[in-house]
This record gives structure tokens, sequence and C-alpha cells, in this order.
């Protein structure tokens, strides 16, 4: 096993067993996983709890999501991680998971409007809800085909989120604001609904987009704002 499978693994762990204590995944939900090379993906499998995630519980597979000398299945999601990595040469680390407060909002005919906080336009911008797809289908990897190329962060309707990154804390980092982002938005509604930015605020803030150097790719918040 090379050092950067290992490395790999390690980190894999790490961010299952966070996942678990950030309340982002409930029992054997959501799947991890890194790319090593251009082939070679090594994916959480299924049927095991996040927070019980060990160093030989990763499965490695090829782009097909067969596995490489190992019998068991990786997680049935894994179509997810491999749409991405095939539209994505810059992604290496993939998680997919079921924060509730952002799943809720999908339930509803409220928007994810995320664009509300000027982190979140900074970092994630405007975050698109793919279509309803059932799990483990083929419709699944397809309803985010086109999404995927434009941004690092999905959510599925009624289901869960992809985020994407160069590392799993990369990913997870984007998960984690896009599920603090849901929960304001609801406090929000409770209080009567939020206010949106205005177009200049907009403005100042995709400024400093660029000051930063940030470059995470985002749907920027162009289309909201008011004025
Ligand atoms: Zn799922």
């Amino acid at each position: 096993m090379t050092h950067e499978e290992v490395a790999a693994r390690r980190e894999i762990v790490h961010y299952s067993h966070k996942l678990h204590a950030a309340g982002l995944v409930c029992a054997t939900d959501g799947n991890l996983s890194v790319r090593l090379d251009r082939d070679r993906v090594l994916i959480t499998p299924s049927g095991i709890r996040k927070e019980e995630m060990h160093l030989q519980a990763p499965i490695l597979v090829n782009m097909d999501g067969e596995p490489l000398s190992d019998p068991r299945r990786p997680s049935t999601e894994y179509k997810i991680h491999m749409e991405a990595y095939r539209q994505r040469p810059d992604v290496r680390a993939v998680i997919h998971a079921h924060p509730p407060r952002a799943i809720a909002v999908t339930l509803t005919d409220t928007p994810l409007d995320t664009c509300l906080l000027p982190e979140v336009v900074v970092t994630l911008g405007s975050i698109p809800v793919a279509p309803y797809a059932a799990p483990s289908t083929e419709a699944l990897p397809d309803s985010i085909r086109d999404l995927v190329t434009r941004t690092d962060v999905i959510m599925l309707a009624r289901h869960g989120s992809v985020t994407l990154g160069e590392t799993l804390g990369e990913a997870f980092g984007k998960l984690e604001r896009l599920e603090k982002s849901a929960e304001i938005l609801i406090y929000a509604h409770s209080l009567g609904g939020p206010r949106s930015f205005s177009r200049t605020q907009l403005e100042e803030l995709r400024g400093l987009r660029e000051f930063y150097g940030v470059t995470t790719r985002t749907m920027p918040c162009d289309q909201e704002g008011t004025e």
C-alpha cells in the first residue's frame, strides 16, 4: 500500500467521524471518497456507520466503481462520486451527506437561498438543487451532470448534499457552511423571512472573492439581490 493510500484512508476515517459527530449523516447514510490518481478512487463501503469507520474499511475501486482486489462492494451511491470525478479533473475528494436542515429546505417550496451571508456569497455562491432522483438509480448521477461542472456544492432534492474539494477537508468545510446557512435561513423564515443583499452589496462581495483569491467553483449570486 502506497504512502498516499494510507494518508487517504486516514483522512476518510477522520472526516467520517466528523460527519457523524456534526449530525450530517445518520445510521449508514452518506459516503466519502478520495481520488488517488486518474483511475483509482478510495471510497467508503456500504453498511457501515460513519462513526465506526476504520482504516481497513475504505475500498479501492476503478472509475467504473469496480473493486480492485477486494470482494466487498462500494457504497451504492458511488455513481455520484464517479460522475463528479469524470466531469471535474481538478476534484480529488467528494462527500455525499444527508444534512438535515439543508434537506428540509428542499422539501418545501422555499428556495435554498444561500446568498444571504457574506461568507457564503464569497465561498459557495448560489447553491443549485438537482431534481429528485430515486436513490441508487442511474437518474442520480444524471441529475448532477451539468451542475457539477459549474459549482462545488449541490443539493439533491429530498435526499442530501454533494460537496467537492481538492481535499476532504475542503469538501467538509463547504458542507458545514451549507448546513449552517440552511439553519440560519430557517431561523430567518421563522422571523418573517430573510431580506436579500442589494446588487451593490453583492458586487462588493464579488470583489472580495477576487481580492482574497478564492478559487472554489461557484454559481454566482448575480440573479439575486434587490434594486
Ligand atoms: Zn444518500
